[in-house]
């Protein structure tokens, strides 16, 4: 006990530092202190991302440890730092961004050797604010803690969220709300744009250490060949066309898909407009602010690679000393997103449908059902679980699906040709109902759940944030007791209206 009457703080479990990124230095992320958050209240707890990172859950009993997530007490022997970085948002180039309310407060060694980086994010300003107050709401914080740990039980490569505190704290968008700081995790947080910052600057010999330290730490494969550059970009290449192939196998909208917010380690960063589709529709444009729909559904995997063709121009100073060849190099690896993509995605589908092995005319059969559920706007996650229950071994109307659909016509000729093809594969439909409902979720973060509990955080009861999180946390399971979690949204619904605040 010190003088002042207080526990000398021991915990969490001091998981040994690696400050690897911190090493190198102010130029590319100078030491910020967090601004402490009155009343914190620790509203959620990530227990088994704790277990993963080595962090004993009882931590989360302690008022330390909440001061540590409000960014109330720095992480013991480390300085938190803030990074700076620029972007292309929505397609125009912003030389300077960087982490305007994020403050890296740990980089730790997790128990099976494992990086982590524990990032606070709505810990007050920094450096990169630009005229911003460094806060987050307690309702963009509750989209992102839900958000990326949903994406993480789909399989979907994530930063992924430890805890999410709150505090009586007003902030102003536009109304008042209130602020809340979301932890949020992930081996690194590097995205395109910070290659970008110094690229464009002409502090080329900058874009070397970072690089390295990206190879060093996250891509150790690569470390140390000489063409460890052109490798690592074409790992991420290939990892950003294949996430993107996982975003549009399970309806998820980015909504702000700007240099800024892609990782160079291929996670899906940064929640802010996103949104899971209710009904099917392949132009969906799930943000507000983005009235032109560059950023609409079908526009994805197109921006994944227009964004690769940035990182790429960025990094060109990496790949040779000669521009030409620099160049030459950076379409060898740009090339390779096409057929990265169509790799990962038409399996994909193909997996949606419950087909064993792609077939030559298996395109167009996914392409026909798509086509019908964008016509008659269907439920994109519903009309695929359904979808499992269609049985081979008759020919009876198929119940379930066919509510879901608006053109009966179209649907029941394409499922004559569905059906002749699974039979052709002589496929079991008990086996082929557990593969689908193994990749077709069950239980999805619609927007209309979140608003909910949303809604009822603002009140100041939290159950429905803890109710939610557990149920995407198992989004294929059946679990007949939240049954109405998988119900149709309500029409209201469609009214939902995210935007780029937050
Ligand atoms: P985003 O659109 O959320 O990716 O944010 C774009 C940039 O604005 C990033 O550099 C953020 O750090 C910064 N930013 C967004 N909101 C705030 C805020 N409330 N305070 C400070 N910086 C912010
Ligand atoms: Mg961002």
């Amino acid at each position: 006990m010190s003088a002042d009457g207080t526990v000398p703080f021991t915990a969490p479990p001091l998981l040994p530092q690696t400050r690897r990124y911190a090493a190198l230095g102010d130029t590319y992320a100078p030491q910020v202190a967090t601004t402490p958050l009155p009343e914190p209240v620790l509203l959620h707890f990530n227990a088994a991302l704790a277990e993963e990172i080595g962090i004993e859950a009882a931590a989360a009993q302690r008022p330390e440890f909440t001061a540590l997530m409000a960014g109330n007490r720095a992480w013991p022997d480390y300085a938190s730092i803030s990074s700076v970085y620029a972007g292309h948002q929505f397609g125009s180039f912003v030389p300077q961004l960087g982490d305007g309310r994020a403050h890296l407060i740990a980089e730790l060694q997790g128990r099976d050797g494992d990086r982590w980086e524990l990032q606070l994010k709505g810990g007050g300003q920094t450096p990169w604010s630009r005229f911003a107050d460094g806060r987050a709401v307690l309702r963009s914080s509750i989209r992102e803690y839900l958000a990326s740990e949903a994406m993480h039980a789909l399989g979907i490569p994530t930063t992924r969220a430890l805890s999410l505190v709150g505090s009586p704290q007003p902030v102003r968008r536009e109304t008042i709300e209130t602020a809340a700081v979301v932890c949020r995790t992930a081996p690194g947080f590097i995205r395109f744009g910070h290659f970008e910052y110094f690229y464009y600057q002409n502090r080329h010999a900058e874009l070397k250490p970072l690089a390295d330290h990206v190879i060093n730490e996250h891509f150790p494969q690569f470390a140390g060949r000489e063409d460890r550059y052109q490798a690592w970009l074409t790992e991420v290449t290939e990892r950003t066309a294949r996430l993107m192939a996982q975003w549009q196998a399970v309806g998820f909208c980015h909504g702000v898909m700007n240099t800024d917010n892609f990782s160079a380690l291929g996670l899906t960063l940064d929640y802010g407009p996103y949104g899971f589709m209710d009904a099917f529709d392949a132009h969906h444009i799930c943000n507000h602010t983005d009235e032109g729909g560059r950023y609409a559904y079908d526009q994805q995997p197109m921006i994944g690679h227009w964004n690769c063709s940035r990182l790429l121009q960025a990094t060109l100073p990496l790949l040779s000393e000669q521009p030409e060849q620099a160049v030459e190099i950076a379409n060898s690896i740009l090339e390779r997103y096409p057929p990265a993509y169509t790799q990962a995605m038409t399996p994909m589908w193909i997996a949606k449908l419950g087909l064993r092995d792609l077939r030559l005319d298996d395109p167009e059969l996914v392409n026909r059902f798509l086509g019908i559920l964008h016509k008659g706007h269907s439920d994109f996650s519903r009309s695929f679980r359904h979808l499992a229950r269609l049985r081979t071994d008759t020919d009876a109307p198929a119940h379930g699906i066919r509510d879901e659909i608006a053109d009966l016509e179209a649907f029941d000729a394409w499922v004559i040709d569905y059906r002749a093809r699974l039979r052709s594969e002589s496929s079991d439909d008990t086996e082929r109902a557990v593969r689908m409902n193994a990749v077709n979720p069950k239980y999805v973060l619609r927007n209309h759940l979140l608003q909910a509990a949303i809604e009822q955080a603002q009140g100041g009861s939290y159950e429905e944030i803890d109710t939610l999180f557990k149920l995407i946390n198992r989004p294929f399971d059946e679990q007949p007791e939240m049954e109405r979690y998988a119900e149709e949204p309500p029409a209201s619904a469609r009214h939902i209206e995210v935007s780029c605040s937050s």
